[in-house]
């Protein structure tokens, strides 16, 4: 987008991509928009991503926006333009979009790791996510392109590179020949044996294909790191939430992919107070995260979006409990990344430097290391202890 303004000669334009996954999300995006306008009155504010891709009526309303730029739309160089060239909503319908994801390079963390778009969209309708009217339906970067940036990313400096999707376990059906996402990831290692670490944004636990498990087994380049989309450790709360597993599977996936690798450590994301969710069956999500030793929880209070079918489920948790159970997840989350913090001492690990002179160990553990190093470099160090809730070289 940045380079798509700057080819149009917009040089003085602040653009907001804006995430629609929970209202506080969006309350942020209008907060930081207003902010933006009071403090730029010149400037050519455009307001993109899935919350205007899905209410661009309710974004029109505000008149510190000058234009709209929907998801698909945002990524034409076409739809970038000087003033008056342009409507004020250029919005299309996202479900239309049927080409194989464009966006590849999602964006660099200080030059230690590079995200690559691998997969966007989905084709579930999990009830309390409004994700896919954001995103659109399931599409996949054929696998050539993707060994193509890779290699240019490696060839830049890059020791690690993160796949990332909205739903990309869904990777391939879409492509010919119907690659799995084991497959692909496989084929991408083999065409690119100059690169160091691959790891993998998140997983769904219900669709882990068998070369994905041969990947876990045998692959020491692609990160021992699994971060679940888990939501909850209630089977009826999973089931009114429409996702495809149940507690069980999760068990099982995690019991097998530590028996493969067993250093490999778990995140999960997981919804707090969803709608009918009784103390007991939080308790559940709990039990859960201590049954699979899951260290890095992405917790949310659960956010009601108009027009999913949870948001009109009338048994609400009040939002308090909510965000109580939110707390009380997250306290556990800190309990499970010092219990994997003590199993690591005394440990050598392989890491790559972070800004800030932060290494990140396979397993995503940070560690304090000594000296100066720049970041994106590979290293092997012994852990000799834990010092301000990470690991000290
Ligand atoms: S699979 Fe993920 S992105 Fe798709 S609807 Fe469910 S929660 Fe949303």
């Amino acid at each position: 987008m940045r380079d798509h303004a700057k080819n149009a000669g917009m040089d003085d334009v602040i653009i907001f991509n804006t995430c629609a996954v929970t209202k506080e999300a969006e309350r942020q995006a209008r907060q930081a928009i207003r902010r933006a306008r009071r403090e730029n009155p010149n400037s050519k504010i455009i307001v993109t991503g899935c919350a205007s891709q899905i209410s661009p009526e309710k974004y029109a309303q505000m008149e510190e926006i000058d234009q709209i730029i929907g998801n698909d739309l945002k990524l034409k160089a076409e739809s970038w333009g000087a003033d008056g060239d342009h409507a004020r909503i250029l919005v299309n319908d996202i479900m239309s979009v049927k080409e194989t994801a464009s966006q590849l390079i999602e964006g660099f963390e200080d030059k230690s790791r590079a995200f690559l778009q691998v997969q966007n969209g989905c084709d579930h309708r999990c009830t309390f996510c409004i994700i896919p009217y954001g995103r659109g339906n399931s599409r996949s970067v054929p696998i050539g392109v993707i060994a193509e940036q890779v290699k240019a990313l490696v060839a830049q400096g890059y020791n690690e590179i993160v796949f990332t999707g909205v739903d990309v376990t869904s990777y391939g059906p879409d492509l010919p020949g119907n690659p799995t996402l084991g497959q692909m990831i496989r084929r991408v290692l083999a065409l690119v044996p100059e690169l160091p670490r691959l790891r993998l944004s998140s997983l769904d636990p219900v669709e882990i294909d068998e070369d994905m498990w041969r990947l876990i087994a045998e692959e020491s380049r692609f990160m021992p790191h699994l971060h679940l989309s888990l939501q909850a450790g209630d089977d009826m709360i999973l089931k009114r939430m429409k996702r495809r597993h149940l507690r069980q599977d999760v068990i099982d996936v995690c019991n097998r992919a530590r028996d493969l690798r067993p250093d490999i450590a778990f995140g999960a994301d997981i919804i707090a107070g969803f709608p009918t969710e009784t103390e007991e069956m939080f308790q559940n999500s709990l039990r859960i995260v201590e049954e699979c030793d899951i260290t890095y929880l992405h917790v949310f209070p659960y956010s009601e979006r108009e027009g999913t079918p949870a948001a009109r489920i009338p048994n609400k948790v009040p939002v308090p409990e909510r965000k109580e159970r939110a707390a009380r997840l997250r306290d556990l989350g800190a309990k499970q990344v010092q219990n994997l913090l003590k199993r690591n001492v005394n440990k050598s690990h392989n890491v790559i430097v972070e800004k800030g002179g932060i290494g990140r160990t396979e397993n995503f553990l940070p560690v304090l290391l000594k000296g100066e190093h720049s970041a994106g470099t590979l290293m092997e160090i012994k852990v000799l202890d834990i010092k301000d809730d990470m690991l000290s070289a």
